[in-house]
């Protein structure tokens, strides 16, 4: 039997168990999936001892240790070493292998998303890096919209704004809402005067946020965009995760079925 879970603080409201123990059990895989509640203030020596100790054969990590994985980890793959930012490792040989799945996950979720040029990205933590790294390197303009200026380094050549420096003139195809705005607390993430403009003369918004109408949602589906939410994001990164915690290969197309499945089991 192998041993995976979900770390995270807080980490009860998680359904990647349910995600992956539905496609573990489907697939007749000898795995089990679980929710670990870690310290806020881990190091990232006592991550890496945490995860040994339980004999965990993979995790996913969520908010707030995503960038502590990075740290904790001996092999970083380059697309998540390039992000700074890692959601899944595997342990192989006493050693952490970490990945991104969020980014490529976060592509799948909006592939049916036609004539994406410029994107105007809200938020600048973990999730707005992997996001604007994957968009990025399709041919996207990426701009960031953040409360502070103090992440903007992390984000080399784009477009870095705060509330007072951005520009209500620039037209964006997608915004895409990575705060907590919704999910930490309600309302919008930035103020109307800021997120109207942005909004006008776009197709498309994207909330990472999932499970619940967030304001950003109501008043972007108000202004005629397609919207969507970080629900497809959360199924897709969890196939990719499901990939690599499996020394079988099976098509992507059958774990996203029973993952699916699972996402509409009642508890
Ligand atoms: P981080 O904590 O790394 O970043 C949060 C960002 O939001 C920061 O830039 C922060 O600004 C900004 N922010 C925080 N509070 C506010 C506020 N009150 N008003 C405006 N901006 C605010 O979080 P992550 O990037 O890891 O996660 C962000 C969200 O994405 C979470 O809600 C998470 O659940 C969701 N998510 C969803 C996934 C999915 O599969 N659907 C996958 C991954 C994440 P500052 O820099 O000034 O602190």
């Amino acid at each position: 039997m192998k041993y995976f879970a979900v770390v995270g603080n807080p980490i009860h409201h998680s359904i990647s168990p349910r995600l992956h123990n539905n496609a573990f059990l489907a697939l007749k895989e000898q795995s089990v999936y679980s929710r670990l509640l870690l310290p806020l203030d881990i190091s990232a020596s006592e991550f890496k001892e945490r995860i040994l100790a339980l004999g965990l054969s993979g995790v996913n990590v969520t908010v707030p240790f995503k960038e502590i994985a990075l740290s904790a980890s001996d092999e970083i793959d380059e697309f998540a070493a390039g992000i700074g930012s890692v959601n899944t490792i595997i342990l192989k040989n006493g050693k952490l292998c970490a990945f991104n799945t969020d980014a490529p996950g976060f592509m799948m979720a909006i592939a049916d998303f036609k004539g994406i040029k410029n994107a105007l990205i809200l938020g600048a933590g973990g999730t707005a890096r992997a996001l604007s790294v994957a968009l990025s390197k399709s041919g996207v303009s990426i701009s960031i919209l953040n409360r502070s200026a103090s992440r903007a380094g992390v984000f080399g050549d784009y477009d870095f704004y705060t509330p007072d420096t951005f520009k209500t003139s620039a037209k964006y195809d997608i915004v895409v809402n990575t705060t907590p705005a919704g999910l930490s607390f309600d309302g919008l993430p930035f103020s109307l005067e800021l997120l109207e403009p942005a909004m006008s003369g776009a197709k498309y918004a994207f909330d990472a946020v999932y499970g619940r109408k967030t304001a950003f949602i109501d008043l972007a589906q108000s202004r005629g965009l397609e919207c969507r939410d970080g629900l497809l994001m959360l199924l897709y990164q969890a196939v990719l995760a499901f990939d690599i915690f499996s020394e079988k290969k099976y098509d992507l197309k059958d774990i996203e079925k029973y993952m699916s499945e699972a996402l509409r089991l009642k508890f």
